[in-house]
């Protein structure tokens, strides 16, 4: 099978492969469509914790079984089921997580094997390179588990790339109000017809104590402390996106999350069930999905597709095979 090989950090070699032997509790499953993530392509330029090589990159699926009609999307992990974080239903902590394109073979690839129980099932009107939206967009809803974001409240979300909007989206679908931070024009311009569509307003100046949550969809440390500025009493902060190592926390920074009872959280992944409620959002707004999509490429195209997401400047390009 044709399949996308990431051998060494900067060295993606598309080559042939055997067709994965799926193991009893595993599918074999063709890939119709696998979305290119911003974490694929900082895998490529610089590694990654779970990463293990060589490795087919890819995480954001959408497959049809071998053996089998019906289309599905794959949650991305594995999980032992009895572990103490499998049993509080915090199943993308398991102590024995295996990530599909991190430390098993993933999607840019003709055909992959995952556990039958990672299926979630896509409904026949969505088309395929949306459907493959629903691993990113379960990200975001994960970190809303974590945080809330209740009807009516007002959220705060640092970054309009396509994770910053499918945030947006998330919180729309759940009734809350979201707002975007961003200073790129570039990215204002590409995500304009995506915010009209989804009721979602631009954050532009600071406003101290004006937001119920706020999220981070970009790595910039400035994004904590603002963040936490602009957030009321109480109000709670969830670390989407890890910050770049080497830079002190400031003393002044914690002390506003002492004094004004403020609630930080981290968010890692997401579960089946966000899946499935993912696949019912992008449904419920499939036509501003759409415009999440900045191209459909094949795979000799995936190298250049990580230069320009590390350029930070597209939507979602989306594998089709
Ligand atoms: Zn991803
Ligand atoms: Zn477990």
């Amino acid at each position: 099978m044709k399949s996308l090989v990431l051998e060494s950090p900067g060295v993606l070699k598309l080559t042939d492969m055997q067709v994965p032997e799926p193991e009893p509790h595993e599918r074999l499953l063709r890939v119709t469509h696998c979305a290119v993530c911003r974490t694929d392509a900082k895998m490529w330029s610089q590694g990654h914790r779970d990463l293990r090589l060589p490795r087919i990159l890819g995480h954001e699926v959408c497959v049809v079984p071998s053996d089998s009609s019906g289309r599905f999307v794959v949650w991305p992990g594995t999980a032992c089921g009895t572990c103490e974080y499998c049993r509080k239903g915090f199943e993308n902590l398991c102590s024995a997580m295996e990530i599909l394109g991190f430390h098993r073979h993933g999607g840019f690839a003709e055909y992959l094997a995952a556990p039958a129980d990672s299926l979630v099932p896509v409904p026949p009107e969505l088309p395929g390179a949306i459907a493959c939206l629903a691993e990113p967009l379960a990200c975001t809803l994960n970190a809303l588990d974590r945080v809330g974001a209740a009807p009516g409240e007002r959220l705060l979300i640092y970054g309009a790339g396509p994770v910053g909007l499918l945030m947006a989206l998330a919180a729309r679908s759940r009734g809350a109000l979201p707002f975007l931070h961003e200073i790129n024009a570039e990215k204002l311009a590409r995500s304009h017809d995506f915010r009209g569509q989804i009721g979602a307003e631009l954050h532009r100046e600071d406003r101290p104590g004006d937001y119920d949550v706020a999220v981070n969809a970009a790595p910039a440390w400035e994004t904590l402390g603002a963040g936490l500025r602009n957030l009321a009493a109480g109000g709670r902060f969830c670390v989407f996106s890890g910050f770049p190592a080497g830079d002190p926390v400031p003393a002044g920074l914690i002390n506003e999350i002492h004094y004004r009872q403020l609630v930080v959280s981290g968010a890692y992944g997401c579960t089946r069930d966000q899946m499935r409620e993912a696949v019912g959002i992008l449904c419920a707004f499939r036509e501003a999905a759409q415009r999440l999509i900045e191209d459909t490429i094949g795979l000799p195209r995936v190298a250049d597709a990580f230069s320009s997401i590390l350029s930070g400047m597209v939507l979602k390009f989306v594998v089709a095979l």
